[in-house]
């Protein structure tokens, strides 16, 4: 057990269940890792205990066959996954993001549709926002819906789609004129539109291109693509909710559970940096001791430790506020700028620890250096998480003058 990052008030079922995929991650992920990483490798036989963990239905009500837990208790499972590898939340995040915006924002034929295949992992989730020339301005969306009798029209191009080869189901955000005319707002004249797909590469459907895997510095093993679409023909009763024109509103509230998702990511691959940091720092010797018993090492490990901890606590303070059915933009966005920010230096002061040995690809710290950086740039940059963190302080600050 660890001392760290302990979490106050949770029920015996919580317990169980994070007890569960700790031992998972331990057994299951850690020993095999950083191979599959270093092989770009899909870790196909992680997801299938992931699915057998029921992990892929943790949040869908059970009434759709899902466990019906809270934010808290996924964002707890996430942290523990990150800590073995982060590339593994990555398959989970963007379907937990699918599943929690049908649950919110679907129709009920929806969410029968696709909700009981998603608890059993059958149907996987991946959410597209992004494009070549923008990501944090999401006004600027240029990929578009037209109605055409009782089909949409899509066509544009998508970036960064985060498990756009494997999913099978994709949540994508288009401007789209209908009743929309010219001068509405950006993020009133934008819908969600789902797009079943054939998992894979190629065309996918008519009208449907995932070109490959892009190739990227860390983050490996899990697939990030581009998806082309041209005159792609889907139902009309496939636009997310019903209705057009919302589906601005219904991406940003996938986004903010997917920051506290991010902010526990953050914190599990912190924790592992400080496992590995702590466990080198009493095995190197130099100058006839253990360099953990160098003053510098241990305020390198206490500052770390420190980071852990706040990291956590802040993450967990967001889940809980969810849960409540308040609004946490404002904790989710300080939650996810903190604990990407920390995890980032304390993984740093991991590889110093380690010395010339961090360099080596032997050394799991290696991963994690290459790992961090995605955490300052998924789900909103720092930039923008200062942005929303400031604007929602100015709104609850107000100068009564
Ligand atoms: C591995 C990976 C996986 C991803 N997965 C997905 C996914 O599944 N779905 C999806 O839709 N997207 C995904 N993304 C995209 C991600 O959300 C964007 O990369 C991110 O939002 C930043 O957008 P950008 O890359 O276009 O940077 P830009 O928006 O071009 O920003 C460039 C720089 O300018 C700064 N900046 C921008 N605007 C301002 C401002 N107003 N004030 C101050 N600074 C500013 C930014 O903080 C950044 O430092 C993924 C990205 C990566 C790297």
């Amino acid at each position: 057990m660890t001392r760290l990052a302990q979490t106050a008030g949770l029920n015996d079922i919580q317990r169980e269940i994070l007890a569960t995929v700790r031992d998972f991650v331990d057994k299951e992920i850690i020993p095999v890792a950083t191979q599959l990483e270093h092989r770009d490798e899909y870790p196909t036989e992680i997801v299938e205990g992931l699915k057998e963990l029921g992990l892929f239905g943790l949040m869908i009500p059970e009434e759709y066959g899902g466990l019906g837990e809270s934010l808290l208790t996924y964002a707890l499972c996430v942290e523990e996954i990150a800590r073995g590898w982060m590339s593994v939340s990555g398959i989970i995040n963007t379907h937990f993001i699918v599943a929690y915006m049908l649950k919110q924002h679907g129709t009920q034929e929806q969410r029968d549709t696709f909700l009981p295949r998603m608890a059993l992992g059958e149907v996987r989730g991946a959410f597209s926002m992004s494009e070549p020339a923008l990501g944090s301005d999401v006004s600027a969306i240029s990929s578009k819906g037209v109605r055409d009798g009782d089909e949409y029209v899509l066509n544009g191009q998508k970036m960064w789609l985060t498990n756009g080869g494997t999913s099978n189901l994709v949540a994508v955000l288009c401007r789209s004129d209908e009743g929309h005319p010219e001068g509405t707002p950006p993020h009133k004249s934008m819908t969600t539109f789902l797009i079943e797909k054939e998992p894979g590469f190629g065309e996918v459907r008519p009208g449907l291109t995932i070109p490959g895997k892009i190739d990227k510095m860390g983050y490996k093993g899990v697939d990030t693509t581009e998806l082309i679409m041209d005159d792609l023909r889907i139902p009309a009763n496939r636009v997310l909710g019903g209705t057009t024109g919302r589906g601005f509103y219904q991406m940003m509230d996938g986004v903010e559970v997917g920051r506290v998702n991010v902010a526990a990511r953050g914190c599990g691959v912190a924790q592992r940096a400080f496992e590995l940091g702590v466990s080198y720092a009493q095995q190197r010797h130099t100058f006839g001791k253990p360099i953990a018993e160098h003053q510098a090492i241990q305020f390198k490990l206490a500052e770390m430790a420190t980071k852990v901890e706040a990291a956590h606590a802040m993450m967990v303070n967001a889940a809980r506020k969810k849960d409540s059915g308040e609004r946490n933009d404002l904790e989710a966005g300080m939650a996810k700028y903190l604990a990407s920010e920390y995890c980032k230096e304390v993984v740093e002061d991991a590889f110093r620890i380690h010395g010339g040995y961090g360099f080596s690809k032997e050394y799991e710290i290696e991963r994690l250096y290459r790992e961090a950086p995605m955490l300052l740039i998924g789900e909103g940059t720092a930039e923008i998480q200062k942005m929303i963190i400031g604007r929602r302080l100015l709104e609850e600050y107000r100068f009564q003058g």
